[in-house]
């Protein structure tokens, strides 16, 4: 998506470990413009799949999970980080290890709100080592329900995140791969 990577280039902001800043417009202050363009790319992605529900996680997923769901017409849910796996006693769980903050952590998300009559589209802000999308993935296996795809904002295409979930044959769309970044120069490279 070229509004999406001309973005990156303009605002993104290169840290060392890895770790690309977009938090003037993605996960901090948030561009609602720019989410209403990348809602409405997911839509034209996923259009015919019959996506009944949008499944995101806490925190920064949620607000471009929300715009693209206004586009599916759809609910979306989140999935909770968890210390404690008991929201009125009855979730699914999985287990995360976060790439940005190093740590592990339990997801959860109330069985009330996933089942095996959901058709379930999963969206994410990054898609880096694929700790937090295979969590995802797990809880709609858990549910029942089927999964349609994910729909992730950025890709860091030289972790291995989006080469093991694919292998797993879940179809994975990214608006903008990052290939290669260097911290030094601040340069990002996008795959075509
Ligand atoms: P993964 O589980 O695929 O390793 O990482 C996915 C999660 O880590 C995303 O939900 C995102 O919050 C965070 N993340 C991973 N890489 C980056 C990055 O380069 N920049 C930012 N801002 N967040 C990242």
């Amino acid at each position: 998506m070229e509004l999406l990577k001309q973005r990156i280039i303009k605002d993104g902001h290169v840290k060392a470990g890895n770790v690309l800043k977009v938090d003037s417009f993605l996960n901090h202050q948030m561009d609602i413009g720019l989410f209403s363009e990348i809602g409405k790319e997911f839509k034209r992605l996923f259009a015919d799949c019959d996506v009944t529900k949008i499944l995101t996680i806490e925190a920064s997923g949620i607000g471009i999970a929300c715009v693209t769901a206004q586009f599916f017409n759809v609910p979306v849910v989140f999935a909770k980080k968890s210390q404690s796996k008991n929201i009125d006693g009855e979730v699914f769980t999985s287990r995360v290890e976060s790439f940005t903050h190093g740590r592990v952590y339990d997801i959860i998300v109330s069985k009330k709100f996933l089942g095996p009559n959901d058709r379930v589209l999963i969206i994410d802000d990054f898609l880096a080592k694929g700790s937090a999308l295979e969590g995802l993935c797990k809880l709609v296996g858990d549910s029942g329900a089927t999964l349609i795809g994910a729909g992730i904002v950025i890709e860091k295409g030289f972790q291995e995140g989006g080469e093991r979930v694919r292998s797993h044959g879940v179809r994975v769309e990214s608006l903008a791969i990052v290939d290669s970044m260097n911290d030094q120069t601040g340069e990002v490279f996008f795959r075509d």
